[in-house]
């Protein structure tokens, strides 16, 4: 990915002006906590929450200049593209869960704006059009996902040519070593309870599932203009290396760090430059040491569901994406057990029509015939 040129000159912004999608969520709660720690870099302009009114009036105590907006109701999607495209902001924050943030995303793009880009699903299911209207305008896309930031920061902002494969690195989740035969007797209190990471509801299920990293290959085919069938995947239980880039001379850069989502925000806030911060230093002597291991592809369908999604493009990943959401809104009210959720995502992807170079309006019917599909399965 090739930064905008004007980042690679001394004429660097030293205060970024934010708004954050999705401001109460985990991400949300993570990025406030940046711009507390950093108030001469980062300065939040605008907020939005869905239904959690409450929440969003706590951070509006403390970010008192921040317009905020409550996304749930009537009208609810314009407020939120007026709010990523309010003039006085310069990076938009998608960090709202699912694919309500890409309607307010492309517009941000169209406004000028950067993006940060939580939210992997808005690029699983338009990354071709969100990267091609980011080109276009000259913006730039800054990931926050941990691996992609990573893949990020060791690419340097050089572009993805002198790259053999991207490596992903993969917690393994609650259910790592679990036997397939118990797999079925997952609750979700116990798909809730992530090893290393503390996060939102659907993406600790995602986890769970391997569904996440799945989501993660396309949105890296993306971000990084690399076809999935060079970018591979390895489970690291300790989330310390948060993802690697093989170079063509086989040399490896990996970023390492604890897993905390401030370094992530905080780096896609400060790109190119990094600025201390009180984050706890890695100790390696502590650490002692890390381990690697193959991921359970046939226990766990979802990557090689994401490779055929990936390989057969058009509007396939939206179908995957949208098939996933409803699947595991059904899991956490329990109406369908664990291994359901690859089922419906599969059985969806099976039955939905094939559309080569969707338009937008296409992805969008193919999210929403998809989610009907599922509904029908779950049902
Ligand atoms: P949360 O569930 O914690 O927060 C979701 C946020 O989105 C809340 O602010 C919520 O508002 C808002 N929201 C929910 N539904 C809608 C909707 N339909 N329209 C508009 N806003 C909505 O999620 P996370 O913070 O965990 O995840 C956010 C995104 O970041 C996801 O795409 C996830 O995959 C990605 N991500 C998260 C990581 C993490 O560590 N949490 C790591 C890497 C990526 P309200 O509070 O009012 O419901
Ligand atoms: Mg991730």
């Amino acid at each position: 990915m090739a930064l905008r040129e004007v980042w690679d000159s001394d004429n660097l912004p030293t205060m970024r002006n934010v708004v954050i999608l999705g401001a109460t969520g985990s991400i949300g709660r993570s990025a406030r906590s940046v711009a507390r720690a950093m108030p001469e870099r980062m300065r939040i302009v605008g907020m939005s929450a869905h239904s959690n009114a409450d929440a969003l009036a706590e951070a509006a105590m403390e970010f008192p200049e921040a317009r905020t907006v409550v996304s749930g109701g009537d009208g609810g999607a314009e407020r939120l593209v007026e709010l990523a495209t309010m003039p006085e902001a310069d990076l938009v924050l998608v960090a709202i869960v699912g694919t309500a943030g890409l309607q307010p995303a492309l517009a941000a793009i169209e406004a000028g704006k950067d993006l940060a880009v939580a939210s992997k699903e808005i690029l699983v299911m338009a990354g071709e059009a969100v990267m091609e209207a980011a080109r276009r305008k000259g913006v730039n896309i800054l990931p926050v996902d941990s691996e992609h930031s990573a893949i990020f920061q060791c690419l340097g902002g050089r572009d993805a040519s002198a790259v053999r494969r991207l490596i992903l690195t993969c917690s393994g989740g609650p259910f790592r070593q679990t036997p397939a035969s118990q797999l079925a007797a997952v609750t979700p209190e116990m798909a809730l309870r992530h090893p290393t990471w503390s996060m939102g509801p659907k993406i600790t299920i995602d986890s769970a599932t391997m569904m996440n990293k799945a989501l993660e290959l396309i949105e890296a085919r993306w971000l990084f203009d690399v076809g999935i069938d060079r970018i591979d995947v390895v489970v690291h239980p300790q989330s310390i290396v948060h993802s690697m880039v093989e170079f063509v001379d086989h040399s490896i850069l990996a970023q390492l760090g604890e897993s905390d989502m401030c370094l992530p925000i905080q780096c896609a806030v400060t790109w190119p430059k990094r600025l201390p911060n009180a984050m706890r230093p890695l100790d390696f002597a502590r650490l002692g040491k890390l381990d690697f291991e193959a991921p359970r592809c046939a226990d766990f369908p979802a990557l090689d569901l994401a490779r055929l999604a990936g390989d057969q493009g058009g509007a396939l990943p939206a179908v995957l994406n949208a098939a996933n959401e409803v699947a595991v809104e059904a899991f956490l009210a329990g109406h369908l057990p664990f291994p359901g959720i690859w089922r419906v995502v599969e059985g969806v992807m099976d039955a939905c029509p094939r559309v080569e170079h969707p338009t937008l309006e296409e992805l969008l019917a193919a999210d929403a015939e998809a989610r009907r599909l599922a509904a029908g399965l779950v049902g």
